[in-house]
């Protein structure tokens, strides 16, 4: 018998520049065809616990700025502190069209061994690909041996399926 398990990787990013949040998530096996077809924007359910002031680095709470307003020349912007990731889901058309899944990770298993395929999809750097990679081996969803195969094929490949065994 065959038992299945897949696993998602890709950014949810914010309004703000720089207070991005890279997930990584089991996700249910009735979703593996809807993102190999394209379902791939992420839409995440999120809780900011505070705001950071960019002009006084203050919580916004307490300091004198007023967002939107401009300080000599400054606009007052505020960024999303302490990111608490609730659940996700995939979607068609992400709020943030930043926010998708760029890696999708499938493994097989049987009573004899295990097949692993990673998925890359186009993403905005191959740097988050191979922190992906590194992502599923630290968790162990993955051996060793296995994410170096993946490292490899992704040193020469920007998008693309591998498989182990081939
Ligand atoms: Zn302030």
């Amino acid at each position: 018998m065959e038992n299945i398990s897949a696993y998602i990787f890709g950014p949810a990013i914010f309004a703000y520049e720089g207070s991005s949040l890279d997930i990584s998530s089991k996700i249910p096996t009735s979703w593996i065809e809807l993102v190999k077809n394209g379902m791939r924007g992420l839409s995440p359910e999120i809780k900011i616990k505070w705001y950071q002031c960019t002009l006084c680095g203050q919580d916004y709470e307490i300091c004198e700025h007023e967002e939107g307003k401009e300080y000599d020349g400054v606009r007052c912007v505020l960024a999303p502190r302490d990111i608490e990731f609730l659940s996700n889901s995939v979607v068609d058309n992400p709020k943030d069209s930043k926010a998708r899944i760029t890696d999708l990770l499938i493994i097989e298993e049987n009573i004899k061994k295990k097949k692993y395929e990673w998925r890359g999809y186009k993403s905005d750097s191959s740097t988050f690909r191979f922190k992906h990679i590194q992502k599923a081996y630290e968790k162990k969803l993955i051996p060793e041996h296995v994410a170096i195969h993946f490292s490899n094929y992704f040193q020469s490949h920007s998008e693309g399926n591998v498989t182990y065994p081939d």
